[in-house]
C-alpha cells in the first residue's frame, strides 16, 4: 500500500507540555503521589504509559490525601476546583493548555464587560465543564440545541467556541445565532489553531487518497471531528486507536491510503501504523 501522511498531524503543543509537567511532577514527588483528575489526556496508550510511570489518573479532590499533588489536566477545570484542592491542603500542578486558558479568559471576559456568555461546545467535554465555570449561567449549545428556546431574547450575547471546533462548524452555528434578532453579539475566536492546521491537511489528503485512516482516542474530539470532516469529503474514512482496530475490508481495493492522528496521538503510533499499512 501506497501511503501518504497528512502535512500536520499528532501531537499538539498543549498536549506534549501537559505530558511533560505529568511527567516531570512524578520525577520529583515519586511514583503515586501525583494524581490526576481524570486521563491526562484522551489517548489510552499514553495514558497506560503515564500510568506505568507512576502517574495515578482516577482521582477525585475527595479522595486524595493532603500534601499529594493534584495534576489539573490539559483540558483545565473550573475555578473552585483550585479552590477546593488549596483548602484540602493539596498540591496544584496545572497543566491546563495555554489555548484552553485564553478560552477560559475570554469567558470571564465576556461576563465581566456585561454580555450573557454562550460556549458552542459538546456539553460532556471536560474543556467545556470547565470553562464554563468561569463566568455565571453560561448558555452551552451545539448543533442539536432548540435555539429559540435556550438563547435569552434581545439580549447581548457573548460567545466563544471549544477550542477543537472546525471553523465551519463555528460559523455555521454562528450563523443560526445570527439569524435572531440579538441586539449586539462578541465573539472571541477560541479556536485552536494547531487543531485548524491539523484539520485542513486532512481535508486536503481527501482528494489524494482511496481511503482514509484517522488516528486517536474514541473520545478526543478534535479526532472526532477529523473523521467527520474527512467523511464529509466523500473519502472513506477509519477512526482507529492503533493498528489493531484494522479490518483488511478496510483497505480492500484501495492502492493509496491516508494517514492522520490527532492531536492527543503520539508520533510512536503513528510510525508504527504506518510501517504495517505500507506492508500490506
Ligand atoms: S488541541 Fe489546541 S487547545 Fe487542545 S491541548 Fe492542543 S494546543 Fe491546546
Amino acid at each position: 500500500m501506497q501511503v501518504k501522511l497528512a502535512e500536520h498531524r499528532g501531537f499538539c503543543f498543549g498536549v506534549e507540555d501537559a505530558i511533560e509537567i505529568a511527567e516531570a511532577a512524578v520525577r520529583d514527588r515519586g511514583a503515586g503521589n501525583v494524581i490526576a483528575l481524570g486521563p491526562v489526556i484522551h489517548n489510552p496508550q499514553v495514558v497506560e504509559k503515564l500510568e506505568r510511570e507512576g502517574l495515578d489518573q482516577s482521582g477525585s479532590l475527595e479522595t486524595i490525601e493532603p500534601g499529594r499533588s493534584v495534576l489539573i489536566r490539559s483540558h483545565g477545570a473550573r475555578p473552585e476546583t483550585y479552590e477546593q484542592a488549596v483548602a484540602r491542603g493539596l498540591n496544584v500542578v496545572d497543566a491546563t493548555c495555554i489555548l484552553v486558558k485564553k478560552a477560559q479568559d475570554a469567558v470571564k471576559q465576556l461576563h465581566d464587560e456585561g454580555y450573557r456568555v454562550v460556549m458552542i461546545g459538546d456539553p460532556d467535554h471536560p474543556e467545556v465543564k470547565g470553562v464554563v465555570g468561569y463566568a455565571p449561567d453560561v448558555i452551552i449549545i451545539d448543533e442539536n440545541s432548540d435555539l429559540d428556546a435556550v438563547l435569552p431574547f434581545r439580549e447581548r450575547l457573548g460567545v466563544v467556541a471549544q477550542t477543537t471546533h472546525s471553523p465551519e462548524f463555528a460559523a455555521e452555528m454562528m450563523r443560526r445565532i445570527l439569524v435572531r434578532p440579538f441586539r449586539e453579539v462578541k465573539i472571541i475566536n477560541t479556536l485552536c489553531l494547531e487543531v485548524v492546521h491539523r484539520q485542513e491537511a486532512a481535508v486536503k489528503l481527501c482528494g489524494e487518497v482511496d481511503v482514509m485512516f484517522v488516528i486517536g482516542g474514541r473520545h478526543s474530539a478534535n479526532t472526532r471531528e477529523m473523521v467527520r470532516l474527512c467523511i464529509e469529503q466523500g473519502a472513506p474514512t477509519h477512526h482507529v486507536e492503533t493498528w489493531d482496530d484494522v479490518e483488511p475490508s478496510m483497505y480492500a481495493g484501495c492502492t493509496v491510503a491516508g494517514v492522520t492522528a490527532g492531536a492527543s496521538t503520539p508520533e510512536w503510533i503513528i510510525a508504527d501504523f504506518v510501517r504495517r499499512l505500507e506492508g500490506v
